[in-house]
């Protein structure tokens, strides 16, 4: 049986370059690259050109970027430097949407002592920019707000939101975890302070991340110890996995622009074949402004975990909600946030591609998944 791999939003495959680029590094070239004889040397430099493409895909300097084990770890760094360098301010801005690696952490300081405004969104998902304008205070540490959502893909007005904080000295952090590789994120004309990226989403391996500090930004690192990353971030780094994410980096950027449309081009079939072909569903999200490979479609009256049984025994692997809150039957938070009535969302999958998505396989999803909505429908105890 094949394997319909649409799950990227959740983890992506290691890109064959990236997999090559790495190798030399679990074996012969295991040198430590803060070491002053070449043989470490040499593995530094590779550190250092790792760091020059993952700047190069935000149009960013070498030196704003720290590399860390995942995107939980920038998230949470991000929060705490925001927060202890600024120990007077006691107020943190943040969206109902946001993956628990940022809500959670959010959470862990309301319970010490902070207000947090989590920012309500629309049945599209979309934020009121006027909510947002009047939340800023004085009092406001941080504004931190996902560039692109993980469920829905949508994505926010990241850009506007980092002025507005800005015009009033407040620190902005964007997690962009599933923006990144797929789309241009440009920190020349985005006027964040901080950002998030995960490798794993881009092709590169688990357990690596990134977080972007802008030059000037007063930072205090979560981890301590060793000055590796200047102090920013402490431990000997990972270097089979840092080098993969720069070749990750370099492949996105290289692909960026053909990939996209192309996705979307995909993306766009299934969602109109799944509409036409399935009664009773609907695309969650803002059709406008959504990352190009990811669908979140929602079929009334049948169980989300039912459907992606069924695709399992199909071979096509999907995810209900999101991949780290699988498991329980609540509909997801961002669906729920969103206002989707209850026997739609319940009903949702989330179908998120990747560059290596083809054509046969969107049709494979095309003729597969309708009948099994079709009969999940005749066994659900849910009816009009
Ligand atoms: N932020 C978002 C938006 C995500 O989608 C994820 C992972 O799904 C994370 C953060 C966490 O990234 P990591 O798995 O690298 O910790």
């Amino acid at each position: 049986m094949q394997t319909v791999y649409l799950d990227n939003n959740a983890t992506s495959a290691i890109a064959p370059e990236v997999r090559e680029a790495m190798l030399p590094y679990f074996s012969e070239l295991y040198g430590n690259p803060s070491s002053m004889y070449s043989f470490g040397g040499l593995v530094g430099k590779k550190v250092a050109e790792a760091r020059e493409q993952v700047a190069a895909l935000f149009h960013a300097e070498p030196s704003e970027i720290v590399f860390t084990s995942c995107g939980s770890e920038s998230d949470n760094t991000a929060i705490w430097s925001a927060l202890t360098t600024q120990p007077e301010k006691r107020h943190i801005i943040t969206s109902c949407v946001e993956h628990p690696a940022i809500l959670n952490v959010a959470e862990y300081w309301a319970h010490q002592g902070y207000r947090v405004t989590r920012l309500a969104v629309d049945e599209q998902g979309r934020l009121d920019l006027d909510a947002y304008a009047s939340a800023l205070t004085p009092d406001t540490a941080l504004v931190t707000v996902m560039f692109a959502n993980n469920e829905t893909g949508n994505l926010f007005p990241i850009a506007r939101m980092a002025e507005m904080a800005k015009a009033k000295g407040i620190l902005f952090h964007t997690d962009a975890v599933q923006a990144a590789g797929k789309i241009d994120l440009d920190l020349t004309r985005l006027p964040v302070d901080m950002l998030s990226l995960s490798g794993h989403k881009l092709h590169a391996p688990k357990g690596i991340g990134v977080l972007y500090v802008r030059k000037g930004v007063i930072f205090r690192p979560f981890l301590r110890g060793g000055h590796q990353e200047r102090g920013r971030r402490a431990g000997t780094e990972n270097v089979p996995y840092i080098v993969g994410l720069g070749v990750a980096a370099q492949s996105a950027l290289e692909h960026m622009q053909e990939e996209q449309t192309r996705v979307a081009a995909l993306r766009d079939r299934l969602e109109r074949g799944l509409l036409a072909s399935i009664p009773q569903s609907r695309v969650n999200g803002d059709p406008e402004h959504r990352l190009p490979n990811t669908s979140n479609i929602s079929f009334k009256n049948v169980e989300g975990e039912a459907i992606l049984l069924r695709l399992d025994q199909l071979g096509i692997c999907a995810s209900s909600g999101s991949a780290c809150t699988s498991g329980s039957l609540e509909p997801s938070h961002v669906l729920r946030a969103m206002n989707v009535p209850f026997n739609y969302a319940h009903g949702s999958v989330r179908l998120s591609l990747s560059r290596y998505t083809t054509d046969a396989e969107i049709d494979y999803v095309l003729k597969e998944l309708p009948p099994v909505i079709a009969s999940l429908r005749k066994l659900s105890p849910f009816k009009d």
